[in-house]
């Protein structure tokens, strides 16, 4: 009898226990192609040599070293490689262990930064509906998936929610893409002169939604009108790419694309590609500057911050997606993998909409494709998907739709940026199986 503490206590998975480029292959030899990196997590795939390497010779050297006493050699070369290819005026790197950190560490940066300042009212977080930004008590509170927050509503700060970007469900008849983004952008102003601008600290949003939405993008404009509302009002922007960075969008930064610098940028997943656990916050030299001139000291803390080998293997990571010209290859092999799911099902009944960004691809599925109907959420459509592309040996993320029925079930797509042609066509292939027999 097993004494591990599952996700879901009446599963019985196999076991892991090796990877092999695109593939995980479990205790009976099955071999799974990851069609999602797990969570958007492996971009080099599973037995990178270079950054297997990296850790063993970390650990032989130096395993740990608290940051309260010393620095390390890989978390300083880390965190410049990362300022060097960093957007804008980011300046400093914060290191955590993993995504929910990440932007926990960032709701404390925002408050702290305003109180260094005098400016003691600020104390409001908005962020959008269509949201996931971590399990940890403050970023559940930012995220606004009912589902995940429901049983813990009683514990949560208080955030409020405005309306996310979402295109193919919100957009109005007649209404221009970029019309629809200025629209919903301006949701953050009312939001803020609601809540009176002397309050609000920070607004947190994914540039390229994952989790909750299924890898969407805002439209053009959306994130430029954001920017010039926190400006504004003093507001400062939280952009999460715990899911979308790390070149997964086909941009190292996935803010890069909407043109858009935040003040606090949080990745994760994709920075240890799954060899380390390790996740970051990036931020502004004015927000940076206001902690060194003032307390000297960010009232926060993990044991394991700037951990020798993880961000040893952060480094490695990095330094390959950029030797190797990987960030590219995610643009690239993401159309590929764009045009040969619309090539295949484009024209499912089932299949509403087909979208987003360099390697981080998402199906929204609905019961009739005229009026985007969402399926029934009782009906475990994403659930069975899930598991009938895991007999097929692929893996990848469906999600449930939301009861409200604003956001249905989803299958979102992320795989290793190393995939093949040929195993794009496997991902398709595969998919094609497990949608025929649930749908
Ligand atoms: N933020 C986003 C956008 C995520 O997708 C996730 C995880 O899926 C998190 C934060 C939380 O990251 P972690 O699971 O590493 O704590």
């Amino acid at each position: 009898m097993s004494h591990v503490f599952p996700r879901h206590t009446k599963a019985n998975l196999p076991t892991a226990v090796a990877g092999d480029g695109c593939y995980l292959i479990d205790a009976n030899g099955k071999r799974y192609l990851d069609g999602s990196g797990g969570a958007a997590v492996s971009c080099l795939g599973h037995s990178d040599a270079g950054v297997i390497a990296a850790v063993q010779e970390q650990v032989g050297k130096l395993a740990f070293a608290h940051t309260g006493f010393l620095t390390s050699e890989p978390a300083e070369a880390l965190a410049d490689l990362l300022i060097s290819q960093a957007p804008g005026d980011l300046d400093r790197v914060y290191f955590v262990s993993g995504g929910s950190e990440a932007t926990e560490a960032a709701i404390k940066l925002a408050r702290q930064y305003h109180l260094e300042r005098g400016d003691t009212t600020r104390r409001h977080v908005i962020a959008r509906r269509q949201s996931y930004h971590g399990n940890t008590l403050g970023a559940l509170a930012a995220g606004g998936n009912e589902w995940r927050r429901q049983q813990f509503a009683p514990l949560l700060i208080d955030i409020s929610h405005i309306a996310p970007c979402y295109e193919y469900v919100d957009r109005g008849e007649g209404e221009s893409s970029y019309d629809y983004g200025q629209r919903v952008a301006n949701d953050l102003e009312a939001e803020i002169l609601r809540l009176g601008p002397e309050t609000v600290m920070a607004f947190m949003a994914e540039p390229v939604v994952g989790a909750t939405s299924g890898a969407v993008p805002a439209v053009e404009g959306y994130f430029k009108r954001i920017r010039e509302i926190c400006d504004q009002y003093g507001v400062l922007l939280i952009l999460d790419e715990v899911m979308c960075g790390m070149g997964r969008t086909g941009h190292l930064f996935a803010c890069e694309a909407d043109g858009v610098v935040p003040d606090i940028l949080c990745i994760a997943k994709g920075l240890g590609a799954g060899y380390q656990p390790i996740g970051a916050m990036l931020c502004s030299r004015q927000i940076y500057e206001a902690i060194e001139s003032g307390s000297g000291f960010f009232q926060h803390g993990h044991t394991y911050i700037g951990h020798p080998v993880a961000t040893a293997a952060g480094l490695a990571v990095v330094r390959a997606l950029l030797d190797r010209g990987l960030v590219q290859r995610s643009a690239e092999m993401g159309e590929k993998l764009h045009a040969a799911l619309v090539a295949r099902f484009g024209p499912h009944p089932h299949v509403g909409d087909l979208r987003g960004r360099g390697l981080f691809r998402g199906i929204e599925l609905v019961a009739d494709r005229e009026s985007k109907t969402p399926f029934d959420p009782g009906l475990g459509v994403a659930g069975k998907l899930k598991k009938a592309a895991f007999e097929a040996g692929l893996i990848c993320y469906p999600m449930a739709g939301t009861r409200d029925g604003r956001n249905g079930d989803h299958i979102l797509l992320a795989p290793p940026f190393i995939l093949s042609e040929d195993q794009i066509g496997e991902i398709t292939d595969k998919l094609e199986i497990a949608l025929a027999q649930v749908l």
